[in-house]
């Protein structure tokens, strides 16, 4: 099949999040599986020019929003990958410090910029002389990709063929704006209506994909049921019961060629699950960048945006207990300014055993996975999560609330679990301060076991999370969202 993968941010070009994670491994597991892939992306300013090479295939142009733009389409390549990644360009959009918002607030054009590099991704196939059988797209940024196909682009016989997939990464993020701006659009003033596109008089980029796509999917099975309950849906949950029959849930695969103790050049020393002496080096390297005692104390670590979705106020809320204990803990984060405020004071105060790095850095991310002993995400939802899915591989115990993708991927430390060899981590139901102390209290009791504590580290390390299962979902899906093409082409 030929797939044309659209996602506002690709690892390693770009990115905030989850999402760039997988857009920098699903197409390449799909490659391995025989499948052609390009994947599309804005080409923000804040992406280096001189990292990587950028080959201009075309500069073209767009009427959108009552305006003709000027739009450039270039490619790239990254060694050892066969992916080809084709990038959007243009004068008046992309030119910000941050992907979406600077200093938490939205950028005033990302409406017009995201809108146009939608109706972009379905000229550069075109451009390209290559028509793809599965147009895939990714959350709010793509969402109106699936409007413009099948409104102005009904009928065009260059994409009579392609079947359309959504996935959703998470719900909360629905790209509104104020209804006023619909003109902008170009769309046909009937879909800005509350079963299309409006949303209480906003217009809603994520119900685009919602209600245009042929099938939907989010990134988890579990999250896939939580969203169509009020407490999960975002007030969307009404749209997707209407697609329950097209609602599918697929668990995210890691990218083990990044994620790997045993290769990461991040590390001051590999390590693997039957030679764990690394993982003690690692930690050891850890406590000293973080100015701590070398001493053998459970040592805790967070990567996380700082929001309430992630619990960052739960961890706030126990933390003059937690600091009672003898344990450490590192926090590496962006997010909500109250949160990093907070955060900033309490590592004022116990210098000797909370390290807070309010920054993006993604070499630090691998050297917190692989010197902290245990991985808290006490997420109040999480679609799927990847640290915890990183923890695993790095034998840091991730200890997670019940919920989204966590739930499916980590395996609780019961007593059954334990006898069984089965257990990976710790998990706890209620979103409280108090369920997420019980749970960490349980796995600093287990941590001063070191057989039994040994064993889990050595189970989580083996649980296998790769593409290559997850990359096979997919393609049950396009294959179901080409045969909803089927009856279009035979009206
Ligand atoms: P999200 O909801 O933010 O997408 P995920 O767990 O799915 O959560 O993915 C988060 C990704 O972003 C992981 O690769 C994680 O390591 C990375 N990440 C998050 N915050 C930071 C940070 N401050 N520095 C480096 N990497 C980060």
């Amino acid at each position: 099949m030929r797939i044309l993968y659209a996602s506002s941010e690709v690892f390693p070009f770009a990115k905030t999040g989850g999402l760039a994670d997988v857009g920098g491994s699903l197409p390449s597991a799909l490659e391995r599986l025989g499948h052609e892939v390009k994947v599309i992306m804005p080409r923000y300013s804040v992406i280096p020019g001189d990292r990587w090479e950028f080959i201009k295939v075309k500069d073209f142009t767009l009427r959108h929003g009552k305006k003709e733009h000027s739009l450039t389409l270039w490619k790239s390549r990254l060694p050892g990958v066969s992916v080809e990644f084709l990038f959007v360009s243009t004068p008046l959009f992309f030119n910000h410090n941050g992907l979406y918002s600077e200093k938490g607030k939205d950028h005033p054009d990302n409406l017009e910029g995201f809108s146009l590099f939608c109706r972009a991704m379905l000229e550069a196939p075109k451009l390209l002389n290559w028509k793809p059988d599965i147009l895939h797209a990714n959350d709010w940024q793509t969402g109106l990709v699936f409007a413009y196909l099948k409104t102005l682009l009904r009928g065009d016989p260059f994409y009579r063929k392609t079947g359309t997939l959504f996935t959703i990464h998470n719900m909360a993020y629905q790209g509104l704006f104020p209804g006023s701006n619909f003109p902008k659009l170009d769309l046909p003033r009937n879909t800005f209506s509350p079963d299309i596109l409006e949303f209480y008089g906003q217009i809603n980029f994520l119900k685009g994909g919602l209600v245009f796509a042929d099938i939907l999917n989010t990134v988890s099975p579990t999250y896939s049921r939580e969203i169509l309950t009020p407490e999960f849906g975002h007030g969307l949950e009404g749209v997707l019961q209407k697609r329950r029959n097209d609602l599918f849930g697929i668990i995210n695969g890691a990218d083990y060629q990044e994620w790997d103790p045993a290769r990461d050049s991040f590390l001051p020393s590999g390590y693997t699950a039957g030679s764990l002496e690394g993982k003690s080096v690692c930690k050891k390297t850890l406590q000293r960048r973080c100015r701590f005692s070398e001493k053998d104390v459970p040592l805790i670590g967070i990567i996380s945006r700082l929001t309430a979705q992630k619990g960052t106020d739960l961890v706030l809320d126990i933390l003059d207990e937690l600091m009672c204990l003898d344990i450490q803990l590192v926090i590496l984060g962006v997010g909500e300014p109250d949160l990093q405020e907070k955060l900033r004071a309490k590592a004022g105060r116990y210098r000797d055993r909370l390290s807070v790095h309010l920054t993006f850095d993604e070499a630090f991310a691998h050297r917190v996975e692989a010197g902290a002993d245990l991985f808290l995400m006490p997420s109040r939802y999480e679609p799927c999560g990847l640290n915890q899915i990183y923890s695993l591989r790095y034998g840091t115990i991730p200890v997670v609330r019940k919920t989204g993708g966590l739930a499916d991927t980590v395996i609780d430390a019961t007593p059954s679990n334990i006898l069984s060899g089965k257990a990976t981590g710790f998990m706890f139901e209620t979103a409280s301060p108090l369920s997420l102390l019980t749970s960490l209290r349980l796995a600093l009791c287990l941590y001063k076991d070191p057989l039994l504590w040994k064993k889990l580290v050595q189970t989580a390390m083996e649980a296998d999370f790769s593409w290559d299962h997850s990359a096979r979902e997919y393609v049950k899906l396009y294959e179901l969202a080409l045969k909803k093409v089927l009856p279009r082409l035979t009206v």
